[in-house]
């Protein structure tokens, strides 16, 4: 069985193909994605009306492009699925009604996929897939939570961020000094040529006895700390060749308090649970030092770590067709033929 994913949800458009076999895992065919933060980044953040009508642009041809790569036709596709939420209404709207109206047309069910079981379930698609369960760490521009994953569909929160999720504390400190949108890949990049241990940060929530987030406080101390150095939105300063040792030095601080926060939640959700597996998805999982701290710490302790390929941390429609495939084999799924355009802009993973 064949099954088209189709990913609109915020700033890229993805399109994939998977095959699903009577037996054994699911397999990706092919894949293509149009990635908006060109377009974006001239406003430093996502424009949502933009966004949307940028997915109505890229999505056919998307479409046209994955099923020539994999020598398929339309009619060969057994299922469409797209992502129902959560995400921006707008650009949820447009692949959940192109997806819609493939489906009436060819006359095959429809799947609304929640995007974050597709970023959890990424990490099938790689050479060293999971295996049932494990504890997730679910590290996005939108959230951050700590999962306890018993299979597909069974997914228990033990914590979440309380304010801001972990890419958005990337974003956010790397707005503050200057650097382009989305700022994560560039404040690490930066992070390279600064020492971790030059500004005093702080690690919210650390010691705060459960596994809850909170990343807003982190954004204000890098504020705090540009406004004494003189540099708070001042375009000219911040892009001056002398400030990079600072602003290398501040990136290194603020990338460590965040990977610190994010390793020692992950170990003590292990230890609740008692599990020796973990799994890192969402696009704050391509972080290099996070993979490193965490590898290393879950080494130590004779746990296993699993990752999505790089290419497929940030949003793409290989995973929805994965997770729209997956559902399908546990026989959770229940494709409807009833074009609903009934996208969910906040929805809960746990009850989905
Ligand atoms: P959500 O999935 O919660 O709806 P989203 O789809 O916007 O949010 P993703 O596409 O999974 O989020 O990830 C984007 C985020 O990942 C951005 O905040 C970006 O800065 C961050 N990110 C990507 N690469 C890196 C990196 N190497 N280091 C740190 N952050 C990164
Ligand atoms: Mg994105
Ligand atoms: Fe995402």
């Amino acid at each position: 069985r064949l099954v088209l994913g189709i990913e609109s949800s915020c700033d890229e458009t993805g399109v994939a193909l998977v095959a699903l076999p009577a037996q054994g895992p699911a397999r990706l065919l092919s894949h293509a994605l149009h990635s908006q933060i060109d377009m974006h980044q001239a406003y430093g953040g996502v424009v949502p009306e933009l966004a949307s009508r940028d997915h109505i642009r890229r999505v056919v041809p998307l479409a046209r492009q994955v099923l020539a790569e994999a020598g398929r036709a339309l009619p060969d596709v057994d299922l469409i699925a797209y992502t129902r939420g959560p995400g921006l209404a707008g650009a949820l709207l447009v692949g959940a009604g192109v997806a819609c109206a493939l489906g009436v047309a060819l006359d095959k069910p429809l799947l609304g996929v929640h995007h974050l079981e597709g970023h959890l379930l990424s990490p099938f698609l790689s050479a060293d897939p999971p295996e049932f369960p494990f504890v997730a760490l679910l590290v996005s521009g939108g959230h951050t939570q700590l999962m306890r994953v018993d299979g597909v569909g069974c997914y228990e929160m033990l914590g979440e961020t309380v304010d801001d999720a972990a890419g958005e504390a990337f974003d956010k400190s790397a707005k503050l000094m200057g650097l382009p949108y989305p700022g994560g890949p560039h404040l690490s990049k930066l992070a390279t040529e600064g020492r971790a241990d030059a500004f005093e940060l702080p690690r919210p929530m650390l010691h705060s006895g459960n596994l809850d987030f909170s990343f807003a406080g982190l954004k204000t101390a890098v504020r705090t700390h540009l406004v004494r150095q003189n540099l708070l939105d001042d375009t000219a300063a911040l892009a001056a060749a002398e400030t990079r040792p600072l602003l290398a030095d501040l990136a290194a601080s603020a990338q460590a308090a965040i990977v610190e926060v994010l390793v020692k939640k992950s170990l003590a959700a292990l230890k609740a649970t008692g599990l020796k597996r973990v799994v890192v998805a969402g696009g704050v999982g391509a972080n290099r030092l996070l993979r490193e701290q965490l590898d290393q710490a879950c080494a130590r302790r004779g746990v296993r770590v699993h990752y999505p390929e790089m290419h497929l941390c940030t949003d793409n429609g290989a995973m929805i067709a994965l997770a729209a495939a997956m559902r399908l084999q546990t026989g959770l799924a229940q494709p409807t033929r009833e074009p609903v355009f009934d996208v969910k802009p906040r929805w809960d993973l746990s009850a989905a």
